[in-house]
């Protein structure tokens, strides 16, 4: 399944984060998803509750954020929302845009508990 390399990708690097800021588990990861990143929301919440298991993460808030598509045209000028990844300019249907947002996985920040500091961000 997709989006259960995806989950695991995402607890392997929050648990990297974590170990290199000597956590001793994480708090909250906060996710980012583009509205056309080609990712099941539904089915990545279930594939993350699978990959924190026996984690730093197990008891971590996950909290999965969807980024609207936006793209500026190259011919106009105009940015417009894009809902899926091929559209055309509304303004002059041009192809021809650049995607400033929408098709991002990533992961935003990430909160870990550590010894020396009660709470620590850190961010990747
Ligand atoms: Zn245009």
């Amino acid at each position: 399944m997709h989006e259960m390399s995806i989950a695991q990708n995402i607890i392997n690097l929050a648990e990297n984060a974590a170990r290199e800021a000597q956590a001793q588990s994480i708090h909250c990861i906060d996710i980012q998803i583009g509205e056309f990143a080609g990712v099941m929301i539904e089915a990545l919440e279930f594939a993350l509750q699978v990959a924190v298991r026996h984690t730093l993460a197990e008891q971590a808030q996950l909290s999965i954020h969807i980024v609207p598509g936006q793209a500026v045209c190259e011919d106009c000028g105009l940015e417009f929302p894009l809902s899926q990844r091929w559209a055309l300019c509304p303004h002059c249907e041009s192809m021809r845009y650049t995607i400033l947002a929408g098709d991002e996985l990533k992961i935003k920040s990430i909160q870990v508990d550590t010894l020396s500091e009660s709470e620590g961000v850190q961010h990747v």
